[in-house]
């Protein structure tokens, strides 16, 4: 398996000597209903090109997925390990990925309390998806949902990861990342970091220095056009949490489900189709799903759409989609009937990450003064 991190450069000290550690990448997605379109081209199919190059660990983030407020415990669970068989089904290899879930490594819970109390509350309310999320949860919102992004940087600082890659939307929350880890290095690993950032404001990305604790990684935005819109509003992002079914295509979505939501989805009047047009987030949203179910470039799309109607382009779009998703399907298919496969890749999975996790909180714990156990 991937995970073969524990080496001497795991501490990757300057101290340390050069050696054969990959750059390590950490990514996930909540199991807070059917993995999407943006979910499946805004992440996981970029996390399968990743996992060539780096030593990369994948989780189903089932803790995230309950900071929304009270839940449905059976949703829960089906949808943390249908979303744990879609990224195999899309491509996440087991021995090159360590695919797990979240919640089976109890470190990512631990380390967030100890960075919570590193963490001043400013920090957290000023996040914009908080404000947006809170805005809608009204009285419910719970405190997880301001928490969110602790958690975020639990996971991410606790595998020591160089790289991140995320969305626009969660860049303001990696930001974060690297200010409680630049933090917590200062305030309990001998404060080198501030003096090397631009008047000590940012904590530097990359190695670790002489006295650091946890490393700070970098965002990794993923190629532009990767982010894909509602289907019923252009302008707001695909996302599981909008109530509106008809706005997204989830990647287990029958051929029938696709044709009757890319039927009615949101169009113009029109004449032809054209990316870029700000008045027309519709048509470069269905073109740039076109574009990316097909793997042509925007000038091919273009030369074989431009002049189409809407009533030619959307069976074409159908069509695209459809064939694009049925060989991921064919595979979920199959890895959700092997007795057993499913479970054996989490907890190799888990017993991975566990390995590289503990270790960390271990050195957060005594870095913060907690007696030896
Ligand atoms: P929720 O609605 O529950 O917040 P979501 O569908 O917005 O969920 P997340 O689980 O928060 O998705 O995000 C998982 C990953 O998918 C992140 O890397 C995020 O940037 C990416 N992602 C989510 N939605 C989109 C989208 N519409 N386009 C591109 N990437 C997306």
């Amino acid at each position: 398996c991937a995970a073969a991190p524990a080496t001497t450069a795991e501490a990757g000290t300057e101290a340390t000597p050069k050696t054969e550690r990959r750059k390590r990448v950490l990514s996930g997605v909540q199991p807070t209903g059917s993995i999407h379109l943006g979910n499946y081209f805004g992440a996981i199919k970029n996390w399968v090109k990743m996992q060539e190059e780096f030593d990369a660990f994948y989780c189903v983030v089932d803790l995230h997925a309950i900071t929304a407020g009270a839940h449905d415990p059976k949703e829960l669970i089906k949808s943390t390990r249908s979303s744990a068989a879609i990224y195999l089904a899309a491509g996440l290899d087991p021995e090159r990925s360590n695919v797990f879930v979240q919640s089976h490594v109890s470190a990512h819970s631990e380390l967030c309390w100890l960075l919570n109390c590193a963490t001043p509350i400013g920090w957290l309310e000023k996040m914009i998806q908080f404000k947006e999320k809170a805005r809608k949860a009204g009285e419910d919102v719970s405190v997880g949902l301001l928490d969110y992004p602790v958690l975020m940087a639990s996971d991410i600082l606790l595998y020591n990861a160089d790289i991140v890659p995320v969305g626009e939307d969660q860049r303001q929350h990696l930001e974060l990342t690297r200010d409680i880890a630049g933090r917590v290095n200062n305030l309990y690993g001998g404060g080198k970091w501030k003096k090397m950032g631009p008047k000590g404001s940012r904590a530097p990305s990359g190695r670790f220095r002489g006295g650091d604790i946890l490393r700070v990684p970098d965002a990794y935005i993923p190629e532009a056009g990767a982010r894909v819109m509602s289907l019923t509003d252009g302008s707001a992002k695909m996302s599981k949490s909008n109530p509106a079914e008809g706005s997204r295509i989830n990647v287990l979505d029958t051929p029938d489900e696709i044709a009757k939501k890319i039927k009615r989805c949101k169009t113009d009047a029109v004449e032809g189709l054209e990316f870029g047009d700000p008045t027309r987030p519709e048509a470069t949203n269905l073109l740039t799903i076109y574009q990316l179910c097909t793997g042509m470039t925007k000038e091919e799309v273009l030369k074989e759409c431009g002049s189409m109607r809407w009533g030619d382009f959307k069976p074409a779009l159908t069509d695209a989609v459809v064939e694009h998703l049925s060989p991921i399907q064919a595979r979920y298919a199959e890895i959700m009937q092997e007795e057993g496969y499913l479970d054996g890749v989490l907890k190799r999975g888990a017993d991975a990450a566990n390995e590289v996790a503990e270790k960390t909180v271990a050195d957060v714990r005594d870095a913060m003064g907690f007696m030896e156990r």
